[in-house]
């Protein structure tokens, strides 16, 4: 990313376009239907004031968590997309900022469902209020999109199964809950490991049987529990 675009510190659709354009020269944004979905949700709505949401790196949003960076959203989006059409369901696990559970919303449309499942009370409240302000909040005001304070490593029985499911923080191993509530025919995309980390992605065949491949070694927060989150804070 240039100098000059790590100084940039307030939103505004131009910069964030010029975001999305830089990803598409690094190579990560390949489709037009994940930069369109890249520009029509602002990522300033979502980063915390007084960090630069245009910098390609992850930044802080309280609670030991991150907004993740905008490369690692668009390698999700890109491996995701298929999955993410028009009335298919969504599985967003430690949604965090909600910017992700926010894209996902806006590819499946109002037919469609996207559900961000987050641990932290107060980091499901801060996504409402950013989702409120983008343009995935009419989305959010007719119940396709919706945040929950809950564990990710169990689901959400009430929307599977799930056609597309991402993870949003590194696993030990692949939450058997998740497995299960993963549509035959679906995808899943989760970091695992501990220090160490691979993003995996989990495609489940129509008979139910699954494979799992690496595409990227890749850094995330734990996927662990809320007490454990909080402790090192
Ligand atoms: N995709 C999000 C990533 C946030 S960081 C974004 O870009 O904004 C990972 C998130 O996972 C954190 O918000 C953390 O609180 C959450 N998390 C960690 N363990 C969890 C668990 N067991 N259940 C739900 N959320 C969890």
């Amino acid at each position: 990313m240039s100098e000059a675009m790590q100084f940039w510190a307030e939103g505004s659709l131009e910069k964030n376009n010029a975001l999305v354009e830089y990803l598409k020269q690094y190579g990560v944004v390949r489709t037009d239907k994940v930069a369109e979905v890249m520009e029509t949700i602002d990522r300033a709505l979502f980063v915390p004031e007084g960090f630069t949401p245009y910098t390609d790196s992850p930044m802080p949003i309280g609670y030991n968590a991150t907004i993740s960076a905008p490369h690692m959203h668009a390698t999700c989006l890109e491996l995701l997309k298929d999955y993410l059409q028009p009335g298919m369901h969504a599985l967003d696990v430690g949604s965090g900022s909600g910017y992700l559970t926010a894209c996902f919303a806006m590819m499946v449309g109002p037919e469609g469902r996207a559900v961000g499942i987050e641990h932290i009370p107060e980091l499901v409240v801060a996504s409402t209020e950013n989702v409120e302000r983008s343009a995935a909040a009419a989305l959010m005001k007719d119940g396709s999109l919706s945040f929950h304070v809950s564990d990710g490593r169990l689901g959400w029985p009430d929307a599977a199964p799930y056609d597309a499911i991402h993870v949003g923080a590194a696993a030990p191993e692949i939450p058997r809950p998740l497995l299960e509530q993963l549509k035959p025919g679906g995808r899943m995309v989760i970091p695992v490991g501990t220090y160490s980390q691979d993003l995996q992605v989990i495609d489940k065949s129509a008979d139910g049987s699954t494979s799992v491949r690496n595409d990227a070694s890749v850094r995330y927060v734990p996927l662990t529990s809320r007490s454990a989150q909080l402790q090192d804070s």
